[in-house]
């Protein structure tokens, strides 16, 4: 296939897209994200997405899952629900996945996740559980966020490549599984149906440090949560997320600080 048409998203076009809550706003009119994520194994990774998610603007944050300890400890404004993801009460959009293992449990979780008729952000263990076919039945909209590790086991092909060819790639995950794609990595791309692939230019190595990726998703998931489509949430999550990492300066940065940086970012493209 030859490569798909491609642009950068502009600082202006994020200005336009960002959400901000208006005078009659409340927090359900903000957007609340449900966060599936986290196990006994890997909490962090739950608190990680819950503080990209609340650092991102959503109205609330309800977290279901095994880690609500570590989520309460750091996060106290976090609802936690008992029981599977359908019970939780009211939420504008999921995320699936960090830390969340490959047992039975978190395969039930994301398949109760799928059938709701909200948009779905999946993210790490939650791809390594998904088919097309899981996907065909949905009302509303999904977002897939692997690396290219994660990429190239929903294509069946090798990790080089789709490092070779990643426009092109991230174009056909958008199309096998029906959804819009964001290929994370050195240059992070996003591809949904006939839109032109987004690439995003605000990247840096930095990033390359544990936990960053689930940052994303849940920042990612705030701005679907409030209204943006897969398309811009994806892209635009991208731009925030490395111009967060880029105003810590050239050193190394963790995840957390990513998260809480994202503040000042916020203003900066407001403002
Ligand atoms: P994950 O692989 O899920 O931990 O996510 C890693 C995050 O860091 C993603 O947002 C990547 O796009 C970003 N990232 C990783 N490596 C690089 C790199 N070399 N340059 C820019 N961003 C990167
Ligand atoms: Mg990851």
């Amino acid at each position: 296939p030859s490569a798909p048409d491609a642009e950068a998203l502009q600082h202006a076009d994020v200005a336009w897209l960002l959400p901000r809550p208006e005078a009659e706003s409340d927090k359900y009119r903000r957007g609340v994200v449900g966060i599936v994520a986290g196990s006994a194994r890997y909490p962090g990774a739950a608190v990680l997405a819950v503080a990209g998610a609340l650092h991102g603007g959503a109205g609330a944050v309800r977290y279901v899952g095994p880690a609500a300890e570590a989520v309460i400890a750091r996060f106290p404004e976090t609802l936690v629900s008992a029981g599977p993801p359908s019970k939780a009460g009211r939420v504008q959009a999921w995320v699936v996945g960090p830390g969340l293992g490959d047992g039975a449990e978190a395969r039930q979780a994301l398949e109760d996740v799928l059938a709701s008729d909200v948009p779905v952000l999946i993210d790490a263990d939650g791809l390594r559980l998904l088919s097309p076919e899981a996907l065909r039945a949905r009302s509303a909209g999904t977002v897939l966020t692997p690396h290219a590790g994660e990429a190239a086991v929903l294509l069946g092909q090798t990790r080089e490549r789709v490092e070779s060819a990643r426009l092109v790639s991230v174009r056909a995950l958008a199309e096998r599984y029906g959804a819009t794609a964001l290929l994370k990595g050195s240059t992070t791309a996003v591809a949904s149906g006939h839109h032109p692939v987004r690439v995003n230019p605000t990247g840096t190595p930095w990033l390359a440090t544990a936990g960053s990726g689930d940052v994303l998703s849940g920042l990612t998931g705030a701005l679907l949560a409030a209204g943006l489509t897969g398309y811009d949430a994806a892209s635009t999550g991208a731009y925030l997320h490395g111009l967060a990492a880029r105003s810590l300066g050239q050193a190394p940065l963790t995840a957390s600080a990513v998260a809480e940086a994202l503040r000042g970012v916020w203003g900066d493209v407001v403002g």
